[in-house]
């Protein structure tokens, strides 16, 4: 970080900055525990085109989430740029391992936090999915949504890429036969979107936070495939969780369709290692 990025930060906080160092353990943007006399912040920057759109996006999850008063999310200072800079300030959250009653407050919080919900699956405005994009136009229907905002944006840039065939993606009228069933009484729950072990921390007082979101008015059971999908979460999350919001005879299979999403996702960012995975839930299920 240079000097006059420094000082602007120092000018944004209106208070002299004692020390700084970066943070590991992003994936995107670079990231910065920022110390003053008062208080300690987190500091995340990032100079690429679509940067100021993505922390535009992060603050607007971040306030959506705080908003409904069911789980913590740092304190928001600043969104902005100097140049082609873009950053994100926020209150630092020191973490502690988290135990299993933390586990358990998690998923009670995160299920209050599922049980907002809305007329319509979507959201007001596109946002992103690590450093994709992701888009959110409402619908009425979740299957509707499920296929023409998620599956077939994703499939249809691996088809671009090269990632993935033609031949291998299913149409729409085959995704609409094998989801619909599946899909049945599923209404709109405001959800992380992009709830792996990384995004979520329990602070040193044992309160959770969720960072990192991608939001929408989704199915609850999406941020349950992704959390399932890398690890992060105990038992206890899982029973705790299940207690408010019990799972049907239908969540297995559909925890496998959304965590193929997130799989898609994995293969238009990071390329060809995901293709088993994602060729294997297509072949099994379209
Ligand atoms: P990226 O968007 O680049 O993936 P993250 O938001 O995931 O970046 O943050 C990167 C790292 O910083 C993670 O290890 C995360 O635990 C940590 N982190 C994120 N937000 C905060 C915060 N408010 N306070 C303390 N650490 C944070």
């Amino acid at each position: 970080m240079n000097a006059a990025f420094l000082n602007h930060i120092a000018s944004v906080l209106n208070q002299p900055i004692i020390n700084y160092a970066p943070v590991s353990g992003g994936d995107i943007s670079e990231a910065f525990k920022i110390d003053t006399t008062a208080k300690s912040y987190f500091l995340k920057t990032n100079t690429s085109g679509h940067a100021q759109n993505m922390f535009q996006t992060e603050k607007l999850g971040l306030e959506t989430i705080k908003n409904t008063n069911t789980i913590a999310v740092p304190e928001l200072f600043a969104c902005g740029n100097l140049g082609k800079t873009a950053f994100l300030l926020m209150e630092f959250i020191g973490a502690k391992t988290p135990s299993e009653t933390n586990f358990k407050t998690l998923a009670e919080h995160l299920a209050k936090l599922h049980k907002t919900s809305a007329d319509n699956f979507g959201l007001i405005t596109n946002n992103f999915i690590g450093s994709l994009p992701q888009q959110n136009k409402f619908h009425k229907h979740w299957t509707d949504f499920y296929i023409n905002q998620r599956l077939l944006p994703q499939l249809n840039l691996a088809k671009t890429s090269n990632l993935l065939q033609d031949s291998e993606i299913p149409t729409e009228a085959r995704l609409n036969e094998v989801l619909t069933p599946l899909f049945k009484n599923i209404k709109p729950s405001l959800i992380h979107g992009d709830l792996w072990g990384g995004n979520y921390i329990i602070a040193k007082n044992g309160t959770p936070y969720l960072i990192d979101p991608a939001i929408y008015f989704g199915h609850n059971e999406v941020d349950i495939a992704m959390s399932k999908l890398l690890g992060g979460f105990s038992h206890a999350f899982y029973q705790a969780y299940q207690n408010i919001i019990p799972f049907n005879a239908f969540t297995e299979t559909r925890i496998e369709i959304y965590q193929l999403y997130y799989l898609l996702v994995h293969l238009n960012l990071f390329g060809g290692s995901y293709y088993t995975q994602v060729k294997q839930l297509l072949n099994n299920y379209f």
